[in-house]
C-alpha cells in the first residue's frame, strides 16, 4: 500500500482527499498505519516522530498503555448506551473539582459542539445576540465562529465560508488578541452582547501568549458590561497544567468549553460553569442541547484514564516543559524567525518576533515554512503541516526524542 495511490482514490471519494482540511498536504498526505508513543508509522513502514500529536488530544502519547487498558476492560460492557452511567460522575466530579469556576457540566461529542452549545447557553442566560470572537481564534466548524477563523481556514487563506448566511455572521464581532482597549471599545458600542469567546492562550495559530494583565483586563471589562466571559480551553485545558489556562492566569470565567485532552484521545467535548447559568440547559432549563454520543463510556473511560495519570504524575508536565525549553535553546538565533513555548506548546514562526495577535501571525512566510517542514519531514520528524497550528510534546516524548527534535529544528532551520 503506497500514501500516494491511497491519496488517488481517497480524492474520487472525500471532498479534497480527507476528511479535515488542514490533512491535504500537498502533492499527497501520508497514510498512517499504527502509532505507538511519540511515534507514527506509514503504510511504507517509515516511522516518524509525531510533533502533532492529533492536534492536541494526546497529551500522554499514542495508544498509551494503561489508557488502552481501560478502554480494553470498558470493551466488553458495551461502548453507547443511551442511558446515564457512572462515568459521566466520576469524570465530572474529576473536572469540577480542577475548575472551581465549572460548577456543572455538560458532556457532548466534540470540541466544536461545546463553543455552539455555550453561546446558545450565553444567549439564554442573558437575552442578548451578538457574540464576540478574537480575530484568528477557533472554535470549532460552526456557523457563528467561521467569520475569520483560523486553523484550516487560514491557511487556506478562506476569511469566511461559503454557506454562511451574512446574517449569522453579523452577529460575530471580532477583536484583536492582546488588545483590551479594542474590546472595551467594541463592548462600549454594541449594547447586545451576550458574551465574549477567546481562546486564553492562542491555539490554532500559535501559541500565541496573552500579555501581562490581558486576560484579567478581558474579566473586568466583561464583568463591567454585564457580558458572559467563556474560555474556549479545548486545547489549553489539561495542557498549560491541571486547572487549564484560568488557573495559570487566575481568571474565573463565567463558562469554559472542554474537548481534545478530557477524551484521552476518542471524540468529545464538554461546557461548564456556574450553577446558575448551567441550570439552564435542558431538561434542566429553556437552552436546548442534546447529542446521541454524549457522555458515551468509551470517550469518557479514555479521559478518566488519561486525567487520573496526569494527577497521579505531575511531574509530567514539569518534563514536557524542559522539553521544549531543551529545543528553543538548540536553536539558532535568526532575525527570520522566533521561537514560542509555553509548557508543552511550541512553535517556530517565520517572523523576527513572536506575534501578540492574528495579524501580525499573518507576517509569517509560509513559504519558508514550507521548506523547512518539508526539510524536517526528510529528517523522520512530522510536525503539523501548517505555519498557523500549534506543535506539541507528549509525554510519551523521552529524552532521545527531544535530542532528535532539537538536533533536526537546528539543522534544518540553517540548512
Ligand atoms: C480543536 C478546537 C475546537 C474544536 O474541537 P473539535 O473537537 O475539533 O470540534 C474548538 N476550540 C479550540 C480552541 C480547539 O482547539
Amino acid at each position: 500500500m503506497k500514501s500516494s495511490d491511497l491519496y488517488s482514490e481517497a480524492r474520487t471519494l472525500l471532498p479534497g482527499g480527507v476528511s479535515s482540511p488542514v490533512r491535504a498536504i500537498s502533492p499527497y498526505p501520508f497514510y498512517t498505519r499504527k502509532a505507538s508513543g511519540a511515534r507514527l508509522t506509514t503504510v511504507e513502514g517509515t516511522t516518524l516522530i509525531d510533533c502533532c500529536m492529533a492536534y492536541g488530544p494526546l497529551i500522554l502519547g499514542h495508544a498509551h498503555p494503561e489508557v488502552r487498558k481501560a478502554l480494553e476492560a470498558q470493551l466488553p460492557e458495551g461502548w453507547v448506551y443511551g442511558t446515564p452511567s457512572p462515568h459521566e460522575l466520576e469524570l465530572a466530579r474529576l473536572i469540577t473539582g480542577d475548575h472551581p469556576s465549572v460548577e456543572m457540566i455538560r458532556f457532548v461529542s466534540s470540541g466544536a459542539d461545546a463553543t455552539m452549545s455555550a453561546l446558545r447557553l450565553a444567549r439564554g442566560f442573558t437575552g442578548k445576540g451578538d457574540i464576540v470572537k478574537v480575530e484568528g481564534g477557533f472554535h470549532g466548524a460552526h456557523d457563528a465562529v467561521l467569520v475569520k477563523a483560523g486553523s484550516g481556514a487560514t491557511t487556506l487563506g478562506i476569511p469566511d465560508s461559503a454557506g454562511v448566511l451574512p446574517d449569522v455572521a453579523r452577529h460575530t464581532l471580532s477583536v484583536p488578541f492582546n488588545d483590551a482597549e479594542a474590546l472595551s471599545r467594541t463592548l462600549s458600542a454594541h449594547a447586545d452582547v451576550a458574551a465574549v469567546i477567546l481562546e486564553p492562550v492562542m491555539g490554532n495559530i500559535g501559541p500565541i501568549l496573552p500579555e501581562k494583565d490581558y486576560l484579567a483586563q478581558v474579566r473586568s471589562i466583561t464583568r463591567e458590561h454585564g457580558v458572559l466571559l467563556i474560555f474556549d480551553e479545548v486545547i489549553t485545558g489539561y495542557r498549560v497544567g491541571i486547572g487549564g489556562a484560568q488557573k495559570k492566569y487566575s481568571v474565573v470565567p463565567d463558562l469554559s468549553t472542554f474537548g481534545k485532552i478530557i477524551g484521552g484521545g476518542l471524540p468529545i467535548g464538554a461546557l461548564g460553569g456556574r450553577r446558575e447559568i448551567m441550570s439552564l440547559v435542558a431538561p434542566a432549563g429553556p437552552v436546548y442541547q442534546a447529542g446521541t454520543f454524549n457522555g458515551n463510556p468509551l470517550s469518557l473511560t479514555a479521559g478518566l484514564a488519561t486525567l487520573r495519570i496526569l494527577h497521579r504524575d505531575p511531574s509530567l508536565y514539569r518534563r514536557m516543559e524542559d522539553g521544549t525549553r531543551a529545543i528553543g535553546e538548540s536553536i539558532p538565533r535568526s532575525p527570520k524567525g522566533s521561537f514560542v513555548r509555553l509548557g508543552s506548546m511550541f512553535k517556530y514562526f517565520f517572523r523576527s518576533s513572536p506575534p501578540r495577535d492574528y495579524r501580525q501571525a499573518k507576517e509569517c512566510d509560509t513559504t519558508a515554512f514550507r521548506a523547512f517542514w518539508e526539510r524536517m519531514m526528510r529528517e523522520g520528524i512530522f510536525l503539523p503541516p501548517s505555519q498557523f497550528e500549534t506543535n506539541f510534546l507528549s509525554g510519551a516524548h523521552g529524552e532521545d526524542e527531544i535530542r532528535a527534535i532539537a538536533g533536526r529544528y537546528a539543522a534544518c532551520l540553517s540548512g
